[in-house]
């Protein structure tokens, strides 16, 4: 269900809030806020599970709504997560996930400001998110900031669908620690594809800079060809071990290895859903507890350990298990 309130709604809510205002009122106070802070005109609206601000035109976001909450169902028949509630927990307890989509890099500018100035979240926050066309913020409010720029309107829904993504793996068993980048890039291009059956994959295309550049044609990539091209190359014996995926950082990770690791992810959540997210959560829960950008050798640990926890297999033998997969689908 969505609802729409021009801004004048908004105000008009505001002026009637008690201290019994229904959930509602609360996120349109807040992006009344983010309106009279930011100095833009934002429209709102509230779906099941996600709070949306926007400067586009109605028409441009309303298609947006049904995209995300698609891609959040996706997420809940495999998690068993069925409440926002679980998983979308901001300092003040929990809430919908924000969406603020803008139509420039100047917009986008304003809308981290306000949100750093409201939310207060860690020190590099500004220089990181303003870096970025697309930036999804875990805690303290749980949010993503997109602005439209250079995509046109008709692709933001790839953008939303994979931010999804990124939050998930980012909300899910939250301990405030960075994720695994393979995990959270695939599980992101993931649901991107299992949402729209297509991928734009401009996170590492664009923001990070593909580095493979052997699965090139990324632009709306139907899923099931990006999916064979992946399972072409294991024939040959040309895909990348999970292994040497395992070390790589958000912005050395290519077509390839999101490729390959969304096909992993994707077959083991065909194999056992709950033992998938019995793995994410075991990884979560023996993660390192002090802040470390890098890979180390204990990462890598963790994470074997805990796929053989959840699947009787570990890295060494996890390629092999997954070649067999599609080899016998074959006979
Ligand atoms: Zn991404």
């Amino acid at each position: 269900m969505t609802r729409f309130s021009a801004l004048f709604l908004v105000c008009a809510c505001l002026s009637l809030r008690g201290q019994d205002a229904a959930p509602e009122n609360r996120y349109a106070a807040e992006v009344a806020n983010l309106s009279e802070k930011s100095g833009l005109t934002f429209r709102f609206a509230e779906t099941d599970h996600f709070v949306w601000a926007w400067t586009l035109p109605d028409a441009q976001v309303a298609p947006l709504h049904k995209v995300a909450e698609d891609a959040w169902k996706h997420f809940a028949d495999s998690s068993g997560v069925t409440e926002y509630s679980e998983l979308w927990k901001s300092q003040r307890g929990p809430e919908k996930c924000l969406f603020i989509i803008t139509t420039s890099g100047v917009q986008h500018a304003k809308a981290i400001d306000w949100y750093a100035e409201k939310y207060k979240p860690w020190k590099g926050f500004k220089d990181a998110a303003s870096s970025q066309s697309y930036y999804v913020s875990s805690a303290p409010r749980v949010a993503s900031l997109i602005h439209l720029k250079p995509l046109s309107p008709s692709r933001l829904k790839y953008v939303i669908a994979h931010e999804i993504g990124h939050l998930v793996v980012q909300r899910y068993k939250f301990n405030n620690q960075v994720p695994p980048p393979w995990l959270e890039e695939a599980y992101a291009t993931y649901l991107e594809g299992k949402t729209l059956g297509r991928t734009d994959c401009y996170c590492f295309q664009g923001t990070y800079g593909d580095t493979a550049k052997s699965l090139e044609k990324l632009t709306e990539l139907e899923w099931k060809k990006w999916k064979e091209a992946v399972v072409d190359q294991a024939k040959k014996r040309k895909d990348k071990l999970m292994k040497g995926i395992l070390p790589l950082s958000l912005s050395q990770l290519g077509s390839d290895e999101v490729g390959k690791s969304a096909a992993v992810i994707e077959w083991l959540l065909d194999k056992d859903k709950a033992k998938f997210w019995a793995f994410v959560a075991s990884v979560k829960k023996a993660w390192p507890q002090d802040y470390q950008m890098n890979w180390t050798e204990q990462k890598s640990a963790i994470q074997d350990t805990a796929l053989k926890d959840a699947f009787g297999f570990g890295l060494d033998t996890i390629d092999e298990e997954w070649r067999a997969s599609f080899s016998a689908r074959k006979k």
